[in-house]
């Protein structure tokens, strides 16, 4: 008997079943074990008939009335009913199709019963409810494992796979080294997940959950430690002379660098002349001035003799990068061309092989910029804007571009330390967490559907004033039911009550260069008030609009409302944000006030995850972090904060995982990550 025996050796696991296992990754008794139940069904509680709720599973005990086969006795698929009561009032239990099961009933005997009750003509039913009479072996009480499961694949056939594999729990033993077992009171692995499977008392399954938990983060957390000092051990990278200085463009620059903005280029410079490549992550809250960041590190770079890539994620972005980078470096005679997606054939032609014999210092562009035929003389730095959209494989095809070329990536959304440590665990972090001076605070109101003659009025009133105005609606789903206004609605509205004022639309069907054009002319002052759906850019810079009016802002995640608040407040002006709430239950009321009350996107970031986790925000998939079996990054941030610690310590200690207490920590991470990341284990 051995943990890696195939799933095979199991009674009733034949070819087809391990097919639908493998589908799970499902191939060792091992994979079975570690195969974990995502939440336990509590059936502790007895209800009773008449206070039940309907359509929710409660367990009753109930004692047979009668019974009765409906319709011909010959007719196999004749529903069979059974009247049964306790002390409040009577059910009537309805199996369809199964004539079977009448002899299993007879009036006077005692029942458990599990299942919904639902009302059919006045009546209450329980439709195929399971059940449990006196002396059968199956018990239908306590609490039950729920697990992830496959097409061809039922709750009871997985419980009953974990029931077989049950007598190789005794063979997993003990792997992590005593004092972490002792400082952290944690139990026995076999313990724990005879527990987690078999949960016959609430604290044991607790008590099995956290050793479980705390050794999946453990594994992940280490590895990705194993992984970042690996990158920075190995790979020699280029070295920045420490002597050229970046003054010439900083006495050239129209603002004082915020406190935030020198930390970080410090925290750069400092990667820059070192001989290992940079690999950073600039966090700054929208507004916060990361591009003249980013503008520091290539000029730097530049001076240096190498070539800068600034990568952004839509062209319009792009375009707004290459404006302002025109504008800093072109009076230092620093060359920054734009590879664009509408550019004609000889064009880019020329372009790219200016860029190849290094006559272009500065490259800006989309994902566009990672074709083959983009080649440099001497890529010395890649910075990509607004990261969280491109994964890390576009990310190092960028970097495949030169050799070891120093990184820096930049996102606005704001990521609670814990999670970024795990989300980029390659990277350093650096943040900025200053606006520049002179900002005045968004005002940001909550209004409702009845107000809406007002926040049209006073929208107008402030266009009048010379300000611009974005009015956001969400994007309209097929399967929404409930009336969501949609921009084209908005706009058709606006038109008529606006005389005068120049009105834009930009919508989610409209073609990329259409959209381009719009926000374009918005950006220039052409367009008063544009209203759109989401698709208004990311990082779109006009200082210009001041108003920001987001309706049915509940369909809108908090992070997302952050970003889309940081549209405006951008410059000297007051700024507003009005978010029209069409629903006013509780959990809105509660998101709302978090966006009226905090201006801070690390908080609105924190509760954002509370509410909605981590995979469905920054798509962990897409990070190259492996599916977690137990963990939950955010459920478990106390557990993650404690392992990160010892995990520190690990590596310190024995960077190589070399050592033999640390060997079967090694075996884990390679099989927590598989040939996901490229690991030198
Ligand atoms: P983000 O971090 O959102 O990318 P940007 O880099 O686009 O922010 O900067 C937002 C605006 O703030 C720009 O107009 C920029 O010129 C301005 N800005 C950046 N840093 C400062 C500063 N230290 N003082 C004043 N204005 C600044
Ligand atoms: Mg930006």
């Amino acid at each position: 008997m051995n943990l890696n025996d195939s799933i095979q050796v199991l009674k009733g696991v034949g070819a087809k079943r391990k097919e639908i296992l493998e589908k799970m990754n499902i191939r060792t008794v091992k994979d079975l074990i570690y195969t974990f139940p995502r939440k336990y069904e509590d059936r502790r509680t007895v209800s009773y008939i008449m206070n039940a709720p309907f359509n929710e599973d409660v367990l009753l005990e109930v004692i047979v009335v009668s019974k009765k086969l409906q319709g011909s006795p010959y007719n196999k698929k004749a529903p069979l009913k059974v009247l049964v009561e306790d002390s409040t009032g009577n059910l009537e239990l309805v199996f369809f199709n199964a004539k079977y099961l009448a002899g299993y009933f007879f009036p006077g005997q005692q029942l458990t019963l599990f299942g919904k009750i639902t009302l059919n003509n006045g009546r209450r039913q329980m439709v195929h409810p399971e059940f449990h009479r006196t002396g059968d072996k199956d018990d239908i009480r306590g609490l039950f494992p729920v697990y992830p499961l496959t097409e061809g694949l039922t709750q009871g056939q997985m419980r009953n796979l974990q029931l077989l594999a049950e007598p190789y729990h005794g063979l997993i033993r003990e792997w992590l080294p005593p004092e972490i077992v002792d400082d952290n009171n944690l139990c026995p692995p076999s313990y724990a997940v005879t527990n987690i499977h078999f949960p016959s008392e609430e604290r044991r399954v607790l008590e099995g959950r956290y050793r479980l938990v705390f050794e999946e983060l453990l594994i992940l957390q280490t590895g990705l430690f194993y992984i970042k000092k690996g990158i920075k051990s190995f790979q020699k990278g280029i070295k920045l002379d420490k002597n050229v200085g970046v003054d010439e463009f900083l006495n050239n620059m129209r603002f004082e660098l915020t406190e935030g903005q020198k930390r970080a280029y410090k925290e750069i410079e400092a990667d820059l002349e070192d001989s290992r490549p940079m690999n950073r992550l600039v966090q700054g809250d929208v507004g916060s001035g990361k591009t003249v960041v980013a503008e520091l590190a290539m000029y730097k770079t530049v001076k240096c003799g190498f070539q800068a890539v600034m990568m952004a994620p839509t062209e319009l972005l792009a375009r707004q990068h290459i404006e302002t980078l025109k504008k800093d470096f072109e009076p230092l005679g620093v060359r920054c061309e734009l590879l664009s997606g509408s550019m004609k054939v000889k064009e880019r032609r020329e372009l790219l092989e200016d860029l190849k014999e290094g006559k272009i210092q500065i490259l800006v562009g989309t994902h566009a910029i990672i074709q083959p035929d983009v080649e440099f003389a001497d890529l010395g730095l890649v910075v990509t804007d607004e990261q969280h959209r491109f994964g890390v494989e576009q990310r190092s095809l960028l970097t495949r571009k030169g050799k070891d070329p120093n990184v820096l990536v930049m996102t606005a959304t704001p990521i609670p330390r814990t999670l970024a440590v795990i989300l980029f665990g390659d990277l350093d972090i650096s943040i900025i967490d200053t606006l520049p001076k002179g900002r005045k605070p968004i005002k940001t109101f909550l209004r409702y559907e009845e107000s809406r003659n007002k926040i049209y009025d006073f929208v107008r009133d402030k266009v009048k004033e010379g300000s611009q105005a974005y009015v956001v609606a969400p994007l309209i789903e097929e399967s929404d039911a409930i009336k969501v206004r949609s921009a084209e609605e908005i706009y058709d509205e606006l038109v008529p009550r606006y005389p005068g004022l120049r009105i834009g639309l930009v919508h989610g069907a409209m073609k990329p260069k259409e959209k381009d054009e719009i926000m374009l002319s918005f950006k220039n002052g052409d367009i008063d008030v544009l209203v759109s759906t989401v698709v208004i850019e990311v990082g779109i810079d006009v200082p210009n609009a001041t108003i920001m009016v987001i309706e049915n802002c509940e369909r809108f995640g908090l992070a997302q409302l952050h970003q889309l608040r940081g549209r405006v407040g951008r410059g000297e002006k007051q700024s507003y944000c009005i978010l029209i709430s069409g629903s006013k239950g509780e959990i809105a009321e509660k998101r709302n006030n978090i966006m009226v009350s905090s201006s801070d996107g690390f908080v609105i970031a924190e509760e954002d995850l509370k509410l909605r986790g981590p995979g469905e925000i920054f798509g962990t998939r897409q990070h190259g972090i492996p599916e977690l079996g137990i963990a939950d990054l955010v459920k478990n941030v106390d557990i993650l904060n404690k392992v990160r610690v010892i995990a520190e310590d690990i590596i310190e200690k024995d960077p190589a995982l070399s050592e033999p207490e640390d060997l079967e920590l090694r075996d884990r991470i390679r099989m927590m990550f598989g040939d996901k990341i490229s690991l030198n284990l």
